[in-house]
C-alpha cells in the first residue's frame, strides 16, 4: 500500500503536540514569507494521505500534517476504539515527503475540559454519510475548525476519496470567513480499484475481493452516464453492480456535487456516490462525472 520506492534520504518530521507551539511555528514561517501547507489526517496512514502531503510539498514551502483520532466524529458504536494507531509508522512515511511538522495533539487540547462548543453543519452535511452517521459532520467541523486555529496554514489539503466531507468544509469555511485555501486532491487507488482506506485493513481477505464492488459501480454509472441514459437507470445499476458484491448497500446516488441535492440540470456535472457494509466495516467512495452535452 505504502510505496516501494521512497527517496533514500528521508528527513524526520517534526512532532508537535502543544497546540500553541505547532501554531507559534506556522505564524513565524509565515511571516519569514514561507508558504505553510496543512493535511488534516486521522493516522493509519497510507499512499493516499502521502499523496496529500506530496501535493503539499510541490506548492508550499512547509507542510504540517496533523495526526489525530477525533472523537467527536464517531458515533455511540463506531470504531474510535479499534482506529488503528501508529505514529511512529506515519512519520516514517511522512520524511519521505518531506513533511516538515506532524502535529499530533492529545484530546483534551482539542477538547479541553468542560469543552461544550460545537460547529453545527446543515444543507449538504445533513443528507448521505450525515443520515446514516447522525453528528459525524457536526464533529468533522468542529474539529476542522480548532485545527484551523492551531494551525493557521495557507492552504489545506483534503482527498476527493471522502467528496461529502469536502463539500461540508467548503462549506464551512465560506460561511465562517475563515482564512485558509482549500485543496482538493484525487483518490488514489489500489490497482483493482478500491479507493485506499485506513478501513481497508478491518477487510478480511473474502471482504477485500467483494469491496471492489463500490468501484465497479462508479466506473458503470460512468458509462451509462456517457450513454445519456437516465439518473434512476443509472442509480439502480450502481446498487445492482454494488449489491453483486455482496455488500450491504447504504446508499448509491448520483447527485449535484456542489449540493449534493438531486440534480436540477439533467446534464450535470454529477457526483456518482456510494457507501456499503462488508461485516462491520463500513466503505464509502465516489466518482464526479463531468457535465455530458
Ligand atoms: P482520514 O485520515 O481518513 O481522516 O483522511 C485524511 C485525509 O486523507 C482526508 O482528506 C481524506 O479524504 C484523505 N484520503 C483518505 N483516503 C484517500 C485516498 N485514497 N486518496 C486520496 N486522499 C485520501
Amino acid at each position: 500500500m505504502t510505496r516501494e520506492i521512497l527517496p533514500a534520504d528521508p528527513s524526520t518530521p517534526e512532532i508537535v503536540s502543544d497546540p500553541q507551539a505547532i501554531r507559534a511555528a506556522v505564524v513565524a514561517a509565515r511571516a519569514a514569507g514561507r508558504r505553510v501547507g496543512f493535511v488534516p489526517t486521522m493516522g493509519a496512514l497510507h499512499a493516499g494521505h502521502a499523496s496529500l502531503a506530496a501535493r503539499a510539498g510541490t506548492e508550499c514551502d512547509d507542510v504540517v500534517v496533523s495526526i489525530f483520532v477525533n472523537p467527536t466524529q464517531f458515533g455511540a458504536g463506531e470504531d474510535f476504539d479499534r482506529y488503528p494507531r501508529r505514529l511512529a509508522d506515519d512519520c516514517r512515511l511522512l520524511g519521505h515527503e518531506g513533511v516538515r511538522w506532524v502535529f499530533a495533539p492529545e484530546s483534551r487540547t482539542i477538547y479541553p475540559p468542560g469543552d461544550a462548543t460545537r460547529i453545527l453543519v446543515d444543507g449538504p452535511a445533513r443528507r448521505f454519510e450525515g443520515l446514516i452517521r447522525p453528528g459525524h459532520f457536526e464533529g468533522v467541523a468542529t474539529v476542522v475548525c480548532r485545527l484551523f486555529n492551531a494551525v493557521p496554514a495557507d492552504v489545506a489539503y483534503f482527498g476527493a476519496k471522502d467528496w461529502q466531507q469536502t463539500v461540508v468544509v467548503r462549506r464551512m469555511v465560506e460561511d465562517l470567513g475563515l482564512p485558509i485555501g482549500i485543496s482538493i486532491c484525487p483518490t488514489i487507488r489500489e490497482p483493482d480499484g478500491l479507493a485506499l482506506s485506513s478501513r481497508n485493513a478491518y477487510l478480511s481477505p473474502a471482504e477485500r475481493q467483494q469491496a471492489v464492488g463500490l468501484h465497479e459501480s462508479l466506473l458503470v454509472a460512468e458509462q451509462l452516464w456517457r450513454n445519456q441514459e437516465p439518473v434512476d437507470s443509472i442509480e439502480a445499476a450502481m446498487r445492482a453492480a454494488i449489491e453483486a458484491r455482496q455488500i450491504r448497500l447504504d446508499y448509491a446516488a448520483l447527485v449535484d456535487p456542489v449540493s449534493l441535492e438531486p440534480l436540477d440540470v439533467a446534464g450535470g456535472p454529477a457526483v456518482a456516490l456510494v457507501a456499503g457494509r462488508l461485516g462491520s466495516t463500513r466503505l464509502i467512495d465516489n466518482r464526479l462525472l463531468a457535465a455530458r452535452g
